[in-house]
């Protein structure tokens, strides 16, 4: 059964924080799983302030090692163990983050109330990180300053819808109702087979989200992001200062909706922007020749797709 994904914004600034700017980190809920995307400083507050349930995740992804995308780890890890927390929790991220916890951990003879664990990533290519029954996540290798890795986030395709109306007509007893739905055959007691087809319904389309900061403009992701439900894009820059991506790594407004066009999403969410800016509305009229299904991502606010 495909459900909505449901995306929180905690903070979607670059660099330091400002007074009501804050870094990157994102709460992704897709299919029952609660994600942590990134966690940039100020996160467990801003986790607070949008009443998230810490105990519900059990999953942190870090992009990469740039302090605006994971300088409130320490924080929310140290927090988990002061609520008496004791399920697992698993920490994806560049290799070095393991190190980086660890050494912290250590020096202030601080410990977890709970078993963590990191997933640490390499690779230069595509790799699925995390798979269960419901999901897939899967690592988009991105273009910035150090090694960077955006996440895929892909609901598997869910059974059969089963078509209540034909099942009742051809006097099928109920307990054959879940094999149906996981696309069996019946046969009938005058031996007639019904195909599967003729019971129920396609599946709906799965969802997907993917999360793309920090990278400059880089066309080798669209092809791994086709047709995705909602991606987000980091855009740090405008036009004014489009000079500024190569040296830094980022990339603008315009240049994210690119991307979205030739991948042909169905949601842009814009982010990830230089704080020197004051009107967001800029990014969208930047992006919008563009990409028409544009979204303006900012701090707290909560997009269903
Ligand atoms: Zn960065």
């Amino acid at each position: 059964m495909s459900s909505n994904l449901h995306l929180t914004i905690l903070g979607c600034y670059a660099a330091a924080p400002g007074s009501y700017k804050n870094p990157t980190s994102q709460v992704l809920e897709i299919r029952n799983n609660l994600f942590l995307i990134d966690c940039g400083e100020g996160t467990q507050v801003a986790l607070r302030r949008n009443k998230i349930k810490f105990a519900r995740i059990k999953h942190i992804f870090i992009s990469h090692l740039h302090g605006d995308h994971f300088f409130g780890l320490m924080g929310v890890i140290t927090t988990f163990s002061l609520l008496k927390r004791t399920a697992p929790l698993t920490i994806y991220g560049p290799k070095g983050i393991k190190e980086l916890i660890l050494l912290q951990l250590k020096l202030t003879k601080g410990f977890t109330s709970y078993p963590l664990h990191f997933r640490e990533i390499t690779s230069k290519e595509s790799e699925v990180i995390l798979e269960n029954e419901e999901i897939t996540v899967t690592t988009i290798p991105l273009k910035h300053r150090i090694y960077t890795n955006g996440f895929y986030f892909e609901e598997k395709l869910g059974e059969r819808k089963l078509d209540i109306t034909a099942c009742l007509k051809l006097d099928i007893d109920r307990a054959y109702y879940n094999k149906i739905k996981q696309g069996g055959d019946i046969t009938l007691d005058n031996g007639t087979v019904v195909k599967n087809e003729q019971l129920t319904f396609d599946p709906p389309q799965p969802k997907s989200y993917a999360y793309c900061s920090d990278t400059a403009y880089y066309e080798e992701i669209v092809s791994q992001i086709q047709g995705a439900t909602a991606l987000y894009h980091e855009a740090t820059f405008l036009e004014s200062h489009a000079h500024l991506c190569k040296p830094t790594g980022h990339s603008t407004a315009a240049q994210a909706a690119q991307i979205a066009a030739m991948a042909g999403v169905k949601n842009l969410i814009l982010g990830h922007y230089s704080v020197r800016y004051g009107d967001l509305q800029e990014f969208i009229k930047e992006a919008a020749p563009y990409f028409e299904n544009v979204h303006l991502g900012d701090d707290g606010k909560n997009f269903t797709f």
